[in-house]
Order: C-alpha cells, then sequence, then structure tokens
C-alpha cells in the first residue's frame, strides 16, 4: 500500500520454541527486526516472538517511510542520522540494495528558526558529502511550496519500503542464527532464580534477558512487561492519491508548523498525511473520512493539486507514543527492559536504534552478568 510490493525472501518459520536462549525479542516489526539482526551479529542466541502470522503486522507494515537525518528532537536527530547512512548503503543488505529511495526531504518551519536548521544542516552534513542546505524567501522547492516557511533541504534523503527492510534484518538474523517465531502471543514475563521466564501461547521460554518491540501494544503491555515510562497509542491515518500531470514530482516533506507531511509513491500517487490526535485508538480503527478530506485540504497548501486529487485509499493505523527520551525503560521484573514508544518516527532511527539496543542487552545481560 504506501511502497513497492517487497520482494526479499519472506522469512517466517513457525518453529518448535526452544526452551531457552539468550534474548528473547518481543515483537517482529521494524524495530524488534533491527534489535534481532544486532544480537545475532554479535553471536548472541535470539528468538524473535511476534503474536501475528508475519513480520510487520503493527505500524511497520502500514507506515509511509519517510526518512531525513533531521529530526526537532535531539534525540530523535540522533538516532536519524546515522540510520540515514545505514539506508544508503548497499552493503549492509542481503538484498545487495540499499532501501533507500532518494526522493529529497524537505523540512519547513517557521522562519524565526532559521538559526536552528542552519545548525542542523551542519549536523547533518557532518562527516558526509556536505548535501544539506537552508533556504528561505523562496516559493517553491523540489515541487513543495513553502508558504512563507523556512527549509531544510536534504536532497540525498526520502522514504524506504518499512516491510522489506524488517523482512531483510530477519533473514540476516536467521541466516545469523536466529530462530524466529511467528503466530505466537508472548502472555507474561516473571522472575525465576534471577532470569526472566516468557510464557507464551506455545510454551515456555527461560532468556538472559528480554526486550519487548511491542510498538503500541506497549500501551497495554502483557503481565509483567509494563514499562516504568508509560506508553499510548496514537492514531495515524494517511492518504494515497493520485497524482496526475500536470501535477509535478515533489520531494518527501514535513511541515513542523502543522505536523503535515507528504511524499511519492510512484510516477502517479503520492502519500499524504496529517496528525490525528485521537489517543488510545486501537491499531484497527475504522478510517476516518472527515480527517482524510482535512489532509487533502491542508496538504493542498505545499501541493496545490493535493486539493482535489482522487484519493485512492486511506490507511488507519496507530504508534506508540511516549515522553521517554532514552531507548530502553526498565520493567519491574529484572533483565527485562521495554523500547520507547517512537511517536509515529520509528522507522527514521531503527537502524541506529536496533544497534544500541543490541550493544546495551549485550552490555548488561552478556558482559557484567547482572
Ligand atoms: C500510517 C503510518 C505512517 C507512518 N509513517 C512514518 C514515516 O513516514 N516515517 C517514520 O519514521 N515512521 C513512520 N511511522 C511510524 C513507524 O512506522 C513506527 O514508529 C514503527 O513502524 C514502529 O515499529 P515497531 O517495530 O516499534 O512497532 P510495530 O511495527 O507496531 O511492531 C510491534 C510488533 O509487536 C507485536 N506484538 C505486540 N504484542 C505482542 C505480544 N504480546 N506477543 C507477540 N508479539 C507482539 C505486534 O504484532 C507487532 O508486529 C508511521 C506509522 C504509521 C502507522
Amino acid at each position: 500500500m504506501t511502497g513497492p510490493t517487497p520482494d526479499a525472501p519472506v522469512a517466517c518459520p513457525t518453529g518448535e520454541l526452544p526452551r531457552s536462549t539468550g534474548v528473547v525479542v518481543v515483537g517482529a516489526g521494524i524495530t524488534g527486526a533491527s534489535i534481532a539482526h544486532h544480537l545475532a551479529l554479535r553471536g548472541i542466541p535470539v528468538s524473535v516472538v511476534e503474536q501475528a502470522p508475519e513480520p510487520g503486522a503493527g505500524a511497520t507494515g502500514r507506515s509511509g517511510g519517510m526518512v531525513r537525518g533531521y529530526d526537532p528532537d535531539p534525540a530523535v536527530g540522533e538516532l536519524a542520522m546515522p540510520s540515514l547512512a545505514v539506508y544508503r548503503d548497499p552493503a549492509l543488505w542481503a538484498s545487495g540494495q540499499a532501501p533507500l529511495r532518494a526522493a529529497g526531504a524537505i523540512t519547513v518551519t517557521d522562519p524565526a528558526d532559521e538559526p536552528a536548521l542552519i545548525e542542523a544542516a551542519d549536523r547533518v552534513n557532518h562527516g558526509q558529502v556536505p548535501s544539506a542546505y537552508v533556504v528561505t524567501g523562496r516559493e517553491e522547492i523540489m515541487g513543495v511550496r513553502l508558504d512563507g516557511g523556512a527549509a531544510l533541504v536534504e536532497p540525498d534523503a526520502g522514504w524506504v519500503p518499512p516491510l522489506e527492510i524488517t523482512r531483510d534484518w530477519l533473514g540476516q538474523a536467521a541466516t545469523n542464527g536466529a530462530s524466529l517465531h511467528f503466530g505466537v502471543r508472548v502472555l507474561g514475563v516473571e522472575g525465576r532464580g534471577g532470569r526472566p521466564v516468557v510464557r507464551t501461547t506455545a510454551g515456555d521460554i527461560r532468556a538472559e534477558a528480554v526486550v519487548a518491540a511491542t510498538g503500541l501494544w506497549t500501551a497495554r503491555p502483557p503481565k509483567g512487561m509494563r514499562p516504568s515510562s508509560p506508553v499510548r497509542s496514537r492514531s495515524i491515518q494517511i492518504s494515497i492519491v493520485r497524482r496526475e500531470p500536470p501535477a509535478a514530482a515533489h520531494a518527501t516533506f514535513i511541515d513542523l508548523r502543522t505536523g503535515v507531511y507528504a511524499r511519492p509513491v510512484d510516477a502517479n500517487h503520492s502519500l499524504i498525511g496529517m496528525p490525528h490526535l485521537v489517543w488510545d485508538s486501537p491499531f484497527d480503527s475504522a478510517c476516518d473520512p472527515g480527517h482524510a478530506r482535512a489532509t487533502a485540504q491542508a496538504v493542498g497548501i505545499h501541493l496545490p493539486w493535493a486539493a482535489g486529487a482522487e484519493q485512492v485509499s486511506v490507511v488507519r493505523a496507530a504508534d506508540g507514543y511516549g515522553e521517554h527520551s532514552g531507548i530502553l525503560t526498565p520493567t519491574r521484573v529484572p533483565r527485562v527492559w521495554s523500547v520507547r514508544g517512537w511517536n509515529g518516527g520509528g522507522v527514521k532511527t531503527a537502524p541506529e536504534a536496533g544497534r544500541r539496543i543490541a550493544d546495551t542487552l549485550f552490555a548488561r545481560a552478556f558482559t557484567h552478568g547482572t
């Protein structure tokens, strides 16, 4: 729906659960897949347990996949910049192809924020071929109208196909020894003899450590997995609209003043979105037609053709939102951690977040024996 049909081989066996393992990763979305990949690369025995019959059944499978180096939240920007480099590097993917579609990424803000944008461009350019720059006083750039705003332009950013990435990482993890279990739900976790035991619909697994990468489901976690910093689910709704000539091609963009965003899907379609502030929204809530209409009007300020464009489909899902800026949150059970809510931006952070989480688990559960 939001990207090309994934052609990477799907690794989704549902083999028998091991009785014990190094790390249990709960959830096979993009975050869990990245963590599992990095743990397996370090030679740690890892078992991924996913309630759905296939990977990416949560926010990941419905995501827009927009990626850029800059984020107004410094904690997210710190993860997004190195993540972009991973998405750009073909050598890191089993497919042999870099997933990044470099359509360009434009972040629009109030002109008063120009000095902060210039600093951000310097950070984004640091250590790379400098390509990011700031524009003010322009009406339009890369097919996107700026509506009086200043813009940080990252020509080498754009979007990625999240499902394809998730499958690639899980495939690499399996090649490096990880066991993957689909259609198995985690019911709870408890500490026994200083180690966590994960109770699932297919039996118990004893582990050295457990990490819940359960996205919006972290809001209502299984027993023993409640993070010390709460996560709530919030609705996200996007539309796919038809882009017909003479509508020009355009870069991806987000306007931080309104939260409105868009990206190209293919030569004739674009994805458009605007914050949908419905909290505690279940994953499969019905689409909101009023919000879809309001989104098209709001995006029309930047892409004038979008206001009257045919809506091909509307996709509603949700993501986990929280205020915690660290990556991992402890739970009440020792050696059991929960991944932070990604506040609607977990694709742009997943490569570096997974790497750091794997490092943290390795240090806390396999180096000091705590
Ligand atoms: C419509 C939409 C558009 C988006 N656009 C962008 C974008 O442009 N750029 C961007 O960076 N981000 C975007 N996001 C956000 C991004 O997609 C998410 O932050 C990211 O996919 C979260 O990944 P995750 O792996 O943490 O969670 P999820 O993908 O939700 O995965 C969690 C997994 O845990 C499993 N699970 C939950 N509970 C259990 C249990 N008890 N036992 C076993 N398994 C369990 C679920 O089945 C699920 O597969 C968008 C999100 C949506 C919904």
